[in-house]
């Protein structure tokens, strides 16, 4: 078992200023107390709300946590008011951000052309884009679950140049796993990650190595099973992140898992 996993607390629309800063120091705490984990093998990020990114981004500051934000603009500056670019999101020390969440897609209608944009911008800005593809339980039921993820794939990803390449993440989220409680076994989401890998790999070999990661009701008891399947890369972690105790024993899975190297080439 060896490379990198990244493990990422999307926060949703949860959380006071008060909640979050007291959040991201329980986060902090424990994760210093975990000492199977390298922060090395096992990269955390916390997607906190946009109004405390700079709270939580001073909790975490010299940390091995990153800032990532939950959305951005596809424009870097204008006439848009109440929404905020990559620009603004890189001017105040956050690292990555994530597009194209399944939620933004279907409560803010976004499409795969915006999802696009939105991942270009974010490149312009030098932040990491965490893009999230992923299927509605009708597409499973209907057997085209990968024709629609290899659509918002080549939508999202095809064609870019081999730096951007090495500062994305693809996130894999089937919509009927988020905040379901229902999760995709590790059978279901290692064949799509394997799809996916697959698909990346003949976009050139810069595109072989961005990393993928599930995201869909992820808990603690859950985690080994996702971390041990060839090309799991790693979580996006919802609901089970807005408590400190499970995100960090879900971190320390994923680190035990990395260790004992049994289960993943
Ligand atoms: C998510 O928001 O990306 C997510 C996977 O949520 P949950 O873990 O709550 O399903």
């Amino acid at each position: 078992m060896g490379g990198r996993f990244y493990i990422i607390g999307n926060w949703k629309m949860h959380t006071t200023k008060a909640e979050a800063v007291a959040l991201a120091a329980d986060v902090v705490a424990k994760l210093r107390s975990a000492v199977e984990w390298d922060p090395d093998v096992v990269r955390v990020g916390l997607a906190p709300p946009f109004p405390f990114l700079e709270a939580v981004g001073q909790v975490i500051a010299g940390k091995p946590v990153e800032l990532v934000a939950q959305d951005c603009h596809q424009e870097p500056q204008g006439a848009f008011t109440g929404w905020v670019s990559a620009r603004m999101l890189a001017s105040i020390g956050v690292r990555r951000v994530i597009v194209g969440h399944s939620e933004r897609r279907q409560y803010a209608r976004e499409d795969d052309a915006l999802v696009r944009a939105k991942l270009e911008a974010a490149l312009e800005a030098a932040l990491g884009p965490v893009v999230c593809v992923g299927e509605q339980l009708a597409d499973r039921d209907a057997g085209r679950h990968e024709q629609v993820v290899e659509r918002q794939v080549r939508a999202a990803l095809e064609g870019l140049s081999p730096g951007a390449y090495s500062q994305l993440i693809v996130a894999y989220e089937p919509v009927w796993a988020i905040g379901t409680g229902r999760t995709a076994t590790p059978e279901q989401a290692g064949s799509m990650h394997q799809f996916i890998k697959g698909l990346l790999a003949s976009f050139g070999t810069h595109a072989a190595n961005v990393p993928v990661i599930y995201g869909g009701s992820v808990k603690p008891n859950l985690i080994d099973g996702l971390v041990r399947m060839p090309g799991i890369d790693g979580a996006l972690v919802g609901g089970a992140s807005l408590e400190a105790g499970s995100f960090v024993q879900i971190i320390r899975g994923v680190a035990a898992a990395a260790a004992s190297g049994s289960g993943r080439p």
